[in-house]
């Protein structure tokens, strides 16, 4: 399949994980990706690798002027770099919740301002926001991070509107719980980790977590040509999480 080709996307947080897997997939339909990254080891060709810290503002800036540069433009944005925080509203402080934001909500403002400015000259631009259910489905012990990417949603909607005539769309795709390096790392740091596994499979009407395939097929096709009709919307990738309402067995 090529119905990327000609086109050149960046992805953020796209040296691990959802972010990996998603600038793999648009390259293999033939898509030029970069990759923005605090840390790019491993981001091999035909990714171009560039590091930035989506927190500075000026890295930020720098790194996408870089990509657009080496690519010849930029068509798409991925904004998924992401960080996760546990807790309720009395387990983190003033500090964690200015941090958790900074890189959730104000890193893609800061990579999508950068980048605004190639996506206009595009024609056919289209930016989608790594959101989470977790914006929207209550999730219990996750208020920082569900505050969090209840923003993105948000402003998926408005960036949605305030770019619709510049022939930019705006949309977000909504994962359960992905087996990612990141969930690794939470489910070996659970008193059980089985245990833990076990729960957050059963939390997913499938039985299963979401693989990160998955999510980038998603992002992939928000990205490219067959959603060229959607705009301001929500994807939701999460096993039937948000759309069944099934009772325990
Ligand atoms: P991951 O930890 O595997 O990958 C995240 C990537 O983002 C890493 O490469 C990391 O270096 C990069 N990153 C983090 N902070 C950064 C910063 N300040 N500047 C630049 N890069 C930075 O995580 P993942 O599970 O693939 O998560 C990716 C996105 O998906 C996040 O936005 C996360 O909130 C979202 N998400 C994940 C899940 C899940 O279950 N894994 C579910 C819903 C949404």
């Amino acid at each position: 399949m090529s119905e990327f080709a000609g086109l050149k996307a960046l992805v953020t947080g796209g040296a691990s994980g959802i972010g990996r897997a998603t600038a793999d997939l648009l390259a293999a339909r033939g898509a030029q990706v970069a990759v923005l990254d605090r840390d790019t080891a491993g981001v091999d060709k035909p990714l171009l690798a560039y590091r930035a810290d989506v927190t500075d503002d000026a890295s930020v800036r720098t790194a996408v002027e870089r990509a657009a540069d080496d690519l010849g433009g930029l068509d798409i944005l991925v904004n998924n770099a992401g960080i996760g925080a546990q807790g309720t509203v009395e387990d983190n402080d003033d500090t964690e919740w200015r941090h958790v934001f900074d890189v959730n909500v104000l890193g893609m403002v800061r990579t999508a301002r950068a980048a605004l400015p190639y996506l206009r000259r595009s024609g056919r631009a289209a930016i989608v926001n790594t959101c989470s259910i977790a914006a929207t489905a209550g999730l219990p012990s996750r208020a920082l991070y569900s505050a969090s990417k209840g923003a993105v949603y948000s402003l998926t909607l408005a960036m949605a509107a305030d770019h619709v005539r510049e022939g930019i769309r705006v949309n977000c795709v909504n994962p359960g719980t992905v087996d990612t390096p990141w969930v690794g790392r939470l489910l070996d740091a659970a008193p059980d980790p089985a245990a833990e596994r076990a729960a957050l499979q059963a939390r997913q009407p499938t039985g299963r977590l979401v693989s990160t395939a998955e999510v980038a097929g998603a992002i992939a096709y928000l990205a490219g040509p067959f959603s060229g009709a959607t705009t301001g919307t929500a994807l939701a990738v999460d096993g039937g999480m948000q759309g069944l309402r099934l009772r325990p067995a």
